[in-house]
């Protein structure tokens, strides 16, 4: 693994050029692409975290590339773990399974760009002033030990200027989850998509979820149950409208298929 990092940082890259054309034509064909995305990364100082959106850096060509290079690198942990992956037939493509499902499953919401969320027009004279309060399931993974973090969002907004579709805030609530995350963060990270595809200022976000890490593994605790919330705008500063969206949510647990 050799990516001549300093040289190609003084070679001029066109837009266009894909990580793998800029490897090739300069000679770092012995480099990995994942090195040489997380080059240009580093060099635009940009941030590249487990709960970090990175598909502004990739090509829709290259997630194949990439799924074989971290394909190769599960082998080398199996090894390590001394599972016999040659002959134990449950083991046998297990790497290009874990692969395979970080990029395109788990961690999808870090390759891939943000679902489009069409808005529409709410602006007429018997348009909606209310409130939006919508349950969306997530699923997601600790960023500290890769555990499932299971749970969900409830994401309330006052009706603004336009509205996007009903399935967009579980859409938008999805791609923000599949990642790796805290889930502090990740209530955050909801809250700031979702205020950015309405450009509504008032958003509530809450959500519970049931964590992998303390269920399997250290306090083993199978009931466990995390819950966070992030108030904007009217959720924070109005006690009638923050106390109407906590009032939906129990209705919502009250009555919402499980
Ligand atoms: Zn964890």
């Amino acid at each position: 693994m050799v990516v001549k990092f300093n040289e190609w940082a003084d070679k001029k890259e066109k837009k266009s050029e894909t990580a793998v054309d800029a490897m090739a034509d300069k000679g770092y064909e012995e480099g990995y692409l994942a090195d040489a995305i997380r080059f240009r990364m580093k060099r635009d100082g940009k941030r590249f975290w487990a709960g970090d959106n990175i598909s502004d850096y990739l090509h829709e060509s290259d997630k194949e590339h990439l799924i074989n290079e971290a394909t190769e690198a599960f082998e080398k942990v199996l090894d390590r773990l001394l599972i016999d992956r040659e002959t134990d037939p449950n083991s046998q493509g297990t790497a290009r399974r874990l692969a395979k499902m970080y990029f395109n499953e788990i961690m999808k919401g870090r390759y891939d760009p943000a679902p489009d969320c069409t808005a529409f027009p709410n602006d007429s004279e018997d348009c909606y002033t209310g409130m939006l309060v919508v349950r969306s399931e997530i699923r997601s993974m600790c960023s500290h030990h890769h555990q499932p973090v299971t749970g969900v969002a409830y994401i309330g907004i006052l009706a603004a200027e336009k509205l996007i579709g009903l399935s967009k805030y579980t859409r938008l609530a999805q791609w923000c989850a599949r990642r790796g995350t805290l889930q502090e963060e990740l209530a955050n990270v909801i809250a700031r998509e979702i205020m950015k595809a309405t450009d509504s200022e008032d958003v509530g976000v809450y959500v519970q979820a049931t964590h992998g890490c303390c269920e399997n593994r250290g306090i083993m605790a199978h009931s466990s149950l995390t819950q966070t919330t992030v108030l904007k705008g009217a959720f924070k500063d109005d006690p009638g409208t923050k106390k109407e969206f906590f009032d939906n949510i129990k209705l919502q647990q009250d009555f919402a298929p499980r």
